[in-house]
């Protein structure tokens, strides 16, 4: 373990005395296998131990910003070690949070970037919330404070849906009557949606009044993360808005919640035996604990190894199973 936090401070230049290694051990049981939660480097493993890890899952999700790719910039290596899992059989699934454009997009973006990736490998949040509603057989409106990326999943899957563009501030808003909410609307479903506006947070809140609306949101993340740029407020900001003036908690489907579970095992695979890839504690790791899958942290995104190193000596979970510099350097240890 210290060799591997060396490793992990040099890559970030950062120095060894702010940090304490309680355990130096911890990382390997005394059969020499990788335990969960152990933060294990992959670098500091024998070839037995990596085959042991690729033979340990048949699934792979992996986290897209921060992993693949960073600012609509490849990150060197990682479209070599997706295929490398593709060749050797792994199932491969992109899972984003990101409700803004339906899968077809988001496979675009990824083929242009060099990834291989058909809209059904796509796991996007808009997705997720549109195979909720399948699932419960919905047949009701969805009102939608959300973009075209939900609202043409929705469409997909038959579900009728209104609210998306703007709803322009009238001069006196509070004079909204009931009669101009639609008596077919059935849940509210809450997305990114530059759009936001009182009028949408008005009727949103009215619909939830009813305790048989549904409220069902993508994500709760309070901003993208964009150093050292201007602050972009993320999806929860819109979420918690909504439930503040609903006084309803909503049903949140993207990450770090485990309703991608409840999607994998509706497809028949195995939740024990996926891995979860990703470059934030917070959502990506969080995710994979709550469901119950394997968890690889890779350092090339979002959690530093400075802030790795603090959740491990203040013992805060989530933490990863196994940790690399970055996706690509898998492939060295298996070639
Ligand atoms: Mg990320």
């Amino acid at each position: 373990m210290i060799k591997f936090l060396n490793q992990i401070l040099k890559i970030h230049n950062l120095s060894y005395s702010t940090v304490t290694v309680s355990n130096p051990l911890r990382g390997i049981s005394t059969s020499g296998t990788i335990v969960k939660s152990a933060m294990f480097n992959l670098k500091e493993a024998s070839k037995d131990q990596v085959q042991e890890f690729l033979n340990s899952f048949d699934t792979v999700l992996t986290d897209c910003d921060g992993v693949l790719w960073f600012f609509n910039n490849a990150i060197s290596g990682s479209a070599d070690t997706m295929n490398y899992f593709r060749k050797i059989g792994k199932k491969i699934y992109y899972v984003t949070n990101n409700s803004t454009k339906p899968r077809s997009e988001f496979a675009t973006t990824a083929a242009k970037l060099g990834f291989v990736a058909c809209p059904e490998e796509i796991l996007t949040a808009a997705f997720l919330v549109a195979h909720y509603f399948k699932g419960i057989q919905f047949n009701k409106k969805v009102y939608l404070l959300g973009s075209h990326g939900i609202g043409e999943e929705l469409e997909a899957v038959g579900v009728r849906h209104i609210g998306v563009g703007p709803d322009h501030v009238k001069p006196d808003v509070k004079s909204t009557k009931l009669s101009e909410l639609d008596p077919e609307v059935g849940a509210v479903v809450v997305g990114f949606d530059a759009h936001l506006s009182y009028p949408k947070l008005l009727k949103a809140a009215t619909y939830l009044a009813s305790e048989q609306c549904l409220f069902v949101a993508t994500n709760t993340e309070d901003r993208f993360h964009r150093p050292n740029s201007i602050v972009i407020p993320g999806t929860g900001t819109l979420v918690r808005a909504v439930e503040t003036c609903s006084a309803r908690k909503a049903l949140v489907v993207g990450k770090p919640y485990s309703y991608v579970r409840k999607y994998l095992e509706s497809i028949g695979l195995n939740p024990a035996r996926t891995l979860m890839i990703g470059d934030r504690c917070a959502t990506d790791i969080e995710l994979g604990v709550r469901c119950g899958f394997q968890t690889m942290l890779v350092l090339s995104g979002v959690t530093s190894a400075e802030e790795l190193a603090k959740l491990k000596n203040a013992k805060t979970p989530p933490l990863p199973d196994v940790v690399l510099p970055k996706l690509g350097d898998l492939l060295s240890l298996v070639c």
